[in-house]
């Protein structure tokens, strides 16, 4: 016979049950805001089985999950998870940026470790339910310029030890308050640690290219002996030529004159697998892309740049090396949600500094400074732009 397809996950069932205990939204960075720990009034939970299929949505009380000590996250990864920002505006609406990005990638990573596939337009209805719901109370009008952290993901929850394709998952979405790390330190340029050939993130025929928590756990070793030893972040590089790939977590670009004299934006090429397909590296792409090929001039930003040549590809340590010896290394940034585009200073390599210039004002250079300005602008609603979904 034929057989019926099973329930899809879909938005439009969302059954919702308040809290009956509102929490106070705590002040910017206050304790509470630091502690990382702080999540606002609701959350969005579904489960799926694979004989059932996704089951009706939930928005809940926030609060904690039960999973049987057999789960199977507990003892495979079978995580995954994506990270956007809900932002408020200086004209007063809540936006997310690009979230149809990064409601495809879920989707990528929980296919890789065999989670369930959903229709990613469904999972962005949520997060929209979700900051809808919460968004108003918790980014209060008379503050704009400041964002909640959303947090979809996906873990199996079958409560059973053998090691195969999950047959049960959880989906959830959470909205977390952040530190606004930007305002509350003073904008000093990253000091990146390249990782050493005994520390690798990811490898082709990996799953580096995918937001699966397999990802983070490993890495955080070398990065604590970074952060022990000044560093904000590891470099991590791939392979004996030692190819540039990612900045912590977040991408990473070079701007440099080449040996013909040419101004070139660089950055590690996805196909290899083995970065992350960032929203914030497209979007760094794109606008350069559109804004900045033929070059670009502002008297009052004091800005004149020449034509920019956009290169996505395969880029090595020794090359870094040389152009900061022979002087053609422009600047350098990391690029993340989390926090966002962040200029870089130095990058030490086999026991060796090397510097890249900050900029007139020390705030990272003109490629640096015009793209985080356009994209902030973006966000917060200054530029009225498609990339910018309002809640
Ligand atoms: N690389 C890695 C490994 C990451 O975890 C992230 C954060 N998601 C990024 C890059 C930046 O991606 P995005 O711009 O989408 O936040």
């Amino acid at each position: 016979g034929v057989s019926t397809p099973l329930p899809e996950l879909d938005a439009s069932l969302l059954r919702i049950t308040f809290s009956q205990t509102p929490k106070l939204v705590p002040e910017p960075n206050s304790p509470e805001i630091m502690s990382m720990q702080c999540c606002t009034d609701h959350m969005i939970t579904c489960q799926w089985t694979l004989n059932g299929g996704w089951q009706a949505p939930h928005l809940h009380p926030y609060g904690p999950l039960s999973l049987m000590p057999t789960a199977s996250v507990l003892h495979y990864a079978t995580e995954c998870f994506e990270g956007m920002k809900l932002y408020r505006g200086y004209d007063g609406k809540l936006r997310l940026f690009r979230p149809n990005l990064n409601c495809a990638r879920m989707l990528l990573s929980s296919t890789r470790i065999a989670l369930p596939g959903f229709p990613p337009e469904e999972l962005l209805k949520l997060v929209e339910a979700l900051c809808a719901r919460d968004g108003p109370k918790w980014l209060p009008k008379k503050y704009p310029g400041r964002f909640l952290y959303v947090r979809p993901t996906m873990i199996a929850n079958d409560p059973a030890l053998g090691v195969q394709k999950p047959k049960e998952a959880l989906l959830y979405i959470i909205l977390t308050c952040f530190p606004d790390l930007a305002s509350s330190s003073p904008n000093i340029g990253m000091n990146l640690l390249a990782s050493q050939d005994d520390m690798v993130r990811a490898w082709p025929g990996g799953f580096g290219y995918a937001k699966v928590g397999a990802n983070y756990g490993p890495s955080l070793l070398a990065q604590g002996e970074a952060k022990k030893k000044g560093y904000h972040q590891i470099l991590w590089l791939f392979g004996e030529k030692c190819e540039v790939t990612e900045a912590g977590a977040s991408n990473f670009f070079v701007v440099w004159k080449t040996k013909e004299g040419e101004l070139e934006l660089v950055t590690a090429p996805l196909h290899g697998r083995i970065i992350l397909d960032g929203v914030t590296r497209r979007s760094v792409l794109e606008l350069a892309r559109q804004r900045l090929i033929s070059g670009y001039y502002d008297s009052n930003l004091e800005i004149d740049l020449p034509a920019l040549k956009i290169m996505e590809r395969k880029f090595y340590m020794h090359e870094m090396v040389e152009a900061a010896r022979e002087g053609r290394l422009v600047e350098a940034l990391a690029c993340g949600t989390a926090f966002f585009i962040a200029p870089v200073q130095m990058v030490t390599f086999r026991g060796e500094d090397y510097k890249i210039p900050m900029g007139k004002d020390g705030m990272g250079g003109m490629v640096t400074t015009l793209i985080r300005g356009w994209l902030k602008g973006i966000m917060y609603g200054k530029e009225q732009h498609e990339w910018g979904h309002i809640i």
